[in-house]
């Protein structure tokens, strides 16, 4: 394994077992990822001794000022290079039924090797001179490594009960590696399901977002679902499942379908929110699904109340409220747009408002629609895709000759005011909307002087006069950088 270890920062840790009479080994996800050949920044040392004392030897050797110590975990942090080096010592962990919390005590490398979580990561490599290199693999995580496994060391009603959080993580770790959960491993999931409650929703989150990145999410979704986790921390996601019909009319499953969308997401971005915008561009179809014998099953509206609910479920889940936030509502909000313009004629003012709408969004929301195209006809799908090509080219154009992604409009409230001597007021409102109107439905170009004399014209409509030339207002609003 010492191909391995082809890091400096582990020929230091040796010395400085070897000089202090400590037993240090490599363990966990660092040892697993070599294995599998996947590139991985964080290394985890656990010594027989203390890990903080160890780690600040190792501090001391590299001239680090810096280490970054958790007393209440016993553990110490340190940057090496481009790796994040942990240094925990070994322990025991017992836990009881009555409490969450562990009783932690000092143990040997094979105590320590049993509190793991799964097989693949309770492998360690030696450190020290006497086996340097030297693989510790007590539970065949090789084996599990070779033939794509995740097992629990020891009994998985134990492992799960004992920390639920590890039921999330072995659906994140098949997911992430395209891997089996072993069946008794699965079954005990499904039986424990209930416990992941007492877990809290930010280490969910955790790893449901792992699970979201990982190269083909709809694995890791799917396991969420078959082992009724899913239900516990995602009902309006559990809610998708499922085929109604009526007069014979069946409507697709929107649970498998924003997989497939999600997926096609996946094989093209990286953008963890832009991936949350497919796993939530239907959300609302449940809610309002109607039968219509003249039309079929309808969803009308569920963009709206899709992205009304986009809050509600980023709050509950821990999610930021902010950008991401805003950009995921924005993008649910208007996915069904893009595909509405390319089966309609598509006018100059359509694409204006569309532009105007998602803004620096709008890559973004075609990418989302053309994920969103998950017909199995051929034909369907490349007509779908044709009529976006053509949005797309007059998107450029428009874009070209009118800049509407970033616009602001030329004439602000604060214009209006000034230019009228009034005080804030329902006319300015009225006036600033005229204008924007105008210039996305390419009445007037996107340039002051066709906004004033707009506005000189509509202020009179409202009997409001003037105040100021068009020079005055100018200048005024060059100062004030409107
Ligand atoms: P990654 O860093 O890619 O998320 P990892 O396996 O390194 O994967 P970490 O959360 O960094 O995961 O944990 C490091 C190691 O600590 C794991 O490999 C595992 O041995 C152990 N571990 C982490 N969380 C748990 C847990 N909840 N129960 C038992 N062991 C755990
Ligand atoms: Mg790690």
């Amino acid at each position: 394994m010492k191909e391995c270890l082809n890091v400096p920062v582990f020929r230091i840790i040796s010395d400085i077992a070897a000089e202090e009479n400590v037993k240090a080994f490599v363990i966990g996800g660092f040892v697993r990822d070599c294995i599998l050949n996947r590139p991985s920044k964080d290394i985890d040392i656990v010594v027989l001794g203390s890990g903080i004392d160890f780690a600040g030897k190792v501090a001391k050797r590299l001239g680090k000022k810096r280490l970054n110590v958790f007393k209440n975990f016993g553990t110490a942090m340190l940057q090496a290079g481009d790796f994040e080096v942990e240094f925990v010592g070994a322990r025991k962990e017992s836990y009881r039924q009555e409490s969450r919390k562990p009783i932690v005590e000092d143990g040997s490398l094979e105590d320590d090797q049993n509190r793991r979580d799964f097989t693949i990561n309770a492998m360690a490599i030696s450190l020290n001179s006497e086996s340097y290199g030297q693989l510790i693999d007590p539970f065949d995580g090789v084996c599990d490594l070779g033939n794509k496994i995740i097992r629990t060391p020891l009994d998985p009603n134990t492992t799960f009960s004992d920390d639920p959080l590890r039921m999330m993580r072995a659906i994140r770790f098949a997911s992430q590696l395209g891997f089996q959960i072993e069946a008794s491993c699965f079954a005990s999931i499904q039986q424990n399901r209930n416990r992941i409650k007492i877990v809290s929703m930010e280490r969910v989150t955790d790893e449901l977002n792992k699970i979201v990145l990982s190269p083909k999410p709809s694995v890791g979704f799917i396991m969420l679902e078959a082992t009724g986790i899913l239900d516990i921390i995602f009902p309006e996601f559990q809610a998708l499942k499922g085929v109604d019909e009526s007069g014979g009319q069946r409507h697709k499953d929107n649970f498998y379908h924003t997989l497939q969308v999600l997926d096609n997401i996946a094989s093209v971005s990286n953008n963890l929110w832009l991936r949350w915008a497919a796993i939530l561009h239907d959300i609302a179809k449940p809610l309002t699904k109607k039968f219509e014998p003249d039309l079929g099953w309808t969803f009308h509206g569920h963009e709206f109340l899709g992205s009304k609910m986009v809050p509600s479920i980023f709050r509950r889940m821990k999610l930021p409220l902010h950008e991401s936030m805003r950009y995921v509502q924005n993008l649910v909000m208007l996915h069904l747009r893009p595909i509405v313009l390319s089966q309609e004629i598509v006018t100059d003012s359509a694409v204006r408002r569309l532009l105007f709408d998602a803004g620096e969004n709008i890559e973004d929301l075609m990418t989302l629609c053309e994920a969103d195209i998950t017909s199995k006809n051929p034909n369907t799908v490349r007509k779908h895709l044709s009529n976006f090509q053509k949005v797309r080219e007059k998107m450029i154009e428009l874009e070209a000759r009118d800049s509407i992604r970033n616009f602001q409009p030329p004439i602000s409230g604060d214009d209006v005011q000034d230019a009228f001597g009034i005080k804030p007021c329902r006319e300015i409102g009225i006036i600033k909307n005229h204008i924007k109107d105008a210039i996305l439905d390419g009445i007037i170009p996107n340039d002051f002087d066709a906004a004033w004399d707009l506005m000189v014209s509509k202020g009179a409509e409202l009997k409001l006069d003037v105040r100021l030339s068009k020079e005055e207002l100018k200048a005024i609003a060059m100062v004030r950088g409107s």
